[in-house]
């Protein structure tokens, strides 16, 4: 089958969920189609694992090790595609294998140039992965807003595109904001006007309208956006705000999304959501209420920890518990009495010293109080500090991350680490196996022995320690093959208190929660 595509840009502002609409075409047409989602972004890091989650959100890890937007996660979850680091295309690799083109001679005797070198060099990377990939449909998201100088050559790339797979191939969906201003109550169809207008000035018609409202857009003002847009009113559909980014493909069925997408593209797979329908009520309909602390210092900025946020979500679909996140800066943190009406403490993957003494405290307070306690990554190692200097008798353990002439590194560099020097993409990145002990709580949570999960981090728990620490009752239940790092580990006597290397929540699906946070959850409710 000839491959289709579809094209998603956003206008007037950032931030209206282009990635969870662009998920949710994705999870509308996938019950017959072979779905392949790209992401176009364009700042020129090569990846944003170099970025602050707190300026860019969290870093999506992948199967593969790639680093990737956190609209992966989107993807994943809602299309239910493994993603490769191949399809997250930044202005950086797209910078990077035009120079190594050029120094190669690809270019000989040519000016290299953003038209047609660059547009080129684009496709022809969107062409080569629908065809590794075999890709029915093809859903390219286009970062930023319309009208941003980064995102202006892939814009001229998509526009090119069309004259390249013809154009009964490939749709433009266009994200917009339609406003009700506060006294006029009124929908306003002004900024979706200008922005279409951005696009149309870029050679791009869009063929279906999304403006996101607090409200449906009434009939009026789809007929008034399609008159000046030049697209039919049935293809202006509402983007409600909605409490449950799961709802969103709900309301896009509702609005008449994918007969529009199939009548142009010519395609057919009606969408199957019955499933969803299901476990989205039962997130509306619970029956227990637990509050969960989450102890870290990005916890200003949600969308560093979104990955566990959903994995929140999925256990609440699934238990029909309500989840209240309580968000505690470690910072400075000295009140343990802010823990005692929790169910539960996560604290979750991190790096840096700021904030980590709170944490250990945190850590310490859930394994006195015995308080279900489930810790990623960072949080593992925090947790064998904290037990070895309060129950081995190591005053000043540490992780020669945070103290690095530590008397007791009990959390030490990973010896393959041990002599990168560069930043970028070096770190133990991706799915790795782990063997889980018989007889554990890991074990029991995940019913296999070998499990997978992604990972991203330097540091391991130092083997010269192992000893010590399992004398003293702490138990390795899971670790690599050759038994030489601690993948998951355990305390038998604690109600709930386990902790992982890796992030589980990275794979967690609406259908399927991670177990560990879904066992994690369930100790909360029994609490
Ligand atoms: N900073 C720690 C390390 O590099 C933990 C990383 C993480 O939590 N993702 O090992």
């Amino acid at each position: 089958m000839q491959t289709k595509y579809i094209v998603v840009t956003g206008g007037v502002l950032s931030g209206l969920g282009k990635g969870i609409a662009a998920a949710s075409i994705g999870h509308l047409l996938s019950s017959k189609l072979k779905v392949i989602p790209i992401k176009c972004d364009g700042y020129l890091n090569l990846d944003p694992g170099t970025m602050n989650p707190y300026e860019h959100g969290e870093v999506f890890v992948l199967d593969d090790g790639g680093e990737v937007d956190m609209d992966f996660g989107h993807y994943e979850r809602f299309i239910g595609v493994t993603c490769k680091s191949k399809w997250n295309l930044t202005m950086g690799k797209v910078f990077d294998m035009i120079r190594q083109k050029e120094r190669r001679g690809d270019y000989l005797g040519k000016t290299v140039q953003y038209i047609p070198h660059v547009t080129d060099l684009i496709k022809e990377h969107i062409f080569e992965i629908a065809k590794e990939e075999e890709a029915d449909l093809v859903i390219i998201e286009i970062g930023g807003t319309v009208g941003d100088i980064e995102n202006e050559l892939f814009l001229e790339a998509m526009r090119q595109m069309k004259e390249d797979v013809g154009k009964e191939n490939i749709i433009y969906v266009h994200l917009t904001y339609v406003p009700i201003p506060h006294g006029v109550n009124e929908q306003k169809s002004k900024p979706t006007q200008q922005s279409v207008n951005l696009l149309k000035q870029r050679g791009i018609f869009p063929d279906i309208i999304i403006g996101r409202c607090s409200q449906f857009l009434s009939k009026e003002i789809k007929e008034k956006i399609a008159r000046f847009c030049d697209v039919s009113p049935n293809a202006v559909i509402t983007g409600l705000d909605v409490d449950d980014i799961y709802e969103i493909p709900l309301i896009f069925e509702q609005e008449g999304l994918p007969e529009i997408i199939h009548k142009r593209l010519n395609i057919y797979s009606p969408p199957n959501l019955t499933k969803w329908k299901t476990l989205i009520e039962n997130i509306r309909n619970p029956e227990a209420e637990v509050t969960i602390a989450m102890c870290g210092k990005y916890t200003r900025l949600e969308d560093s920890y979104a990955s566990i946020k959903e994995a929140f979500h999925h256990c609440s679909a699934h238990l029909k518990c309500k989840i209240n996140i309580k968000w505690v800066e470690t910072t400075n943190f000295s009140d343990p009495t802010l823990l005692e009406d929790v169910d539960g403490i996560l604290v979750p993957g991190g790096f840096g010293t700021r904030g980590t003494e709170g944490k250990i405290e945190v850590i310490r307070y859930a394994r006195e109080h015995n308080k279900p306690f489930l810790g990623i990554c960072f949080g593992l190692q925090l947790a064998v500090i904290e037990f070895s200097r309060n129950v081995c008798g190591l005053k000043d353990a540490s992780s020669t991350e945070l103290d690095p002439s530590t008397p007791h590194p009990v959390i030490d560099i990973l010896p393959e680490q041990r002599n990168v020097l560069q930043k970028g993409g070096t770190m133990r990145l991706g799915s790795y196996e782990a063997v889980l002990k018989p007889d554990t709580l890991v074990r029991q949570l995940y019913g296999a022995e070998v499990v997978s999960e992604r990972h991203r981090h330097r540091y391991e728990v130092n083997p010269n320690y192992h000893d010590l620490l399992t004398s003293k009752g702490m138990v390795f239940s899971g670790t690599s093959k050759d038994e030489r790092l601690v993948e998951f580990l355990e305390l038998p006597n604690h109600r709930f208190f386990l902790a992982t290397q890796a992030h589980p929540e990275l794979k967690s699906r609406l259908e399927r929660p991670a177990p560990l946070f879904y066992g994690f959850i369930k100790a909360c409710m029994e609490n």
